[in-house]
């Protein structure tokens, strides 16, 4: 039997099943893909073993020269060590989150650098803790962030992930003196994310000279957001 190792790992691998399966039943998680070599979301390269041809299928010869194949169409008939697919990311920074509908999200990612797309193409999104999948970019390739329409799955791991909190939940914010900042930051990242419930907040003081920001906080709650003080 083959034995796969990924990330230094021993990965232990059953009869027919592919390197993508072998993975995520050993807790690896690896991107969610088409599994048909059309979407080339898990994507993974081998630093050591055989690659069955078919598991490059499609794939550019730069590629497939350095070990990258499609991990759903790898069935190992050697041993494989495998590396995680780094060498193809790019670190960024979610710029904004904003609902467009109940179960719709419109993410907006900043990539460090910049690199070339076609409107359409897919990306994908990676966690720091290794949790990976693949989005379609819905902007034009000249603007700074890469837009992302994200549908909430139930129990999704990574769109459970994005989709933040409760919208509609009402909000009771509370604080006396500089306790403010926390609740004007609290209030302010809601309202940034969309949140669509009533947001009520309370400050108090010793005497009125101690009540400040409430020209800030009167011209949120004139927002469309609900926001009562
Ligand atoms: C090329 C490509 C492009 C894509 N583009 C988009 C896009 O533009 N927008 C978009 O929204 N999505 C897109 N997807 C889908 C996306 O990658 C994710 O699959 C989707 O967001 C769900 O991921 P998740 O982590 O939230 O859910 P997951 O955690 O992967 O779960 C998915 C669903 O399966 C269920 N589930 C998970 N594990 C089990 C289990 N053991 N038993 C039973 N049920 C289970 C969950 O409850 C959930 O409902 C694309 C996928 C591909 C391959």
């Amino acid at each position: 039997m083959a034995a796969v190792t990924y990330d230094g790992a021993a990965c232990p691998a059953s009869p027919g099943e592919s390197v993508r399966e072998t993975l995520l039943r050993n807790g690896v998680p690896i991107s969610n893909c088409c599994r048909a070599d059309a979407c080339q979301a898990c994507l993974l390269r081998a630093s050591a073993g055989t690659l069955p041809e078919q598991s490059q299928q499609g794939l550019k010869e730069t590629l497939a020269r350095q070990g990258y194949f499609l991990s759903c169409l790898c069935r190992p008939e050697g041993d494989l060590t495998i590396e995680p697919p780094g060498g193809l990311d790019m670190p960024a920074t979610i710029a904004s989150l904003e609902r467009l509908s109940p179960t719709v999200l419109r993410a907006r990612i900043r990539p460090t650098k910049d690199f070339a797309y076609r409107p359409g193409q897919f990306i994908t999104l990676r966690r720091d803790d290794g949790l990976a999948r693949s989005y379609s970019l819905a902007n034009l390739p000249d603007e700074e962030t890469l837009e992302l329409h994200i549908r909430r799955a139930p129990r999704g791991r990574m769109s459970g992930w994005l989709f933040p909190g409760k919208p509609e939940q009402p909000l009771l914010l509370v604080g006396t003196g500089t306790g403010l900042a926390p609740v004007a930051g609290i209030c302010k990242d809601a309202i940034s994310h969309g949140h669509t419930g009533t947001i009520h907040i309370f400050h108090g003081a010793l005497n009125p000279e101690g009540l400040y920001l409430q020209d800030e906080l009167s011209s949120l709650a004139r927002s469309p957001s609900k926001c009562n003080l």
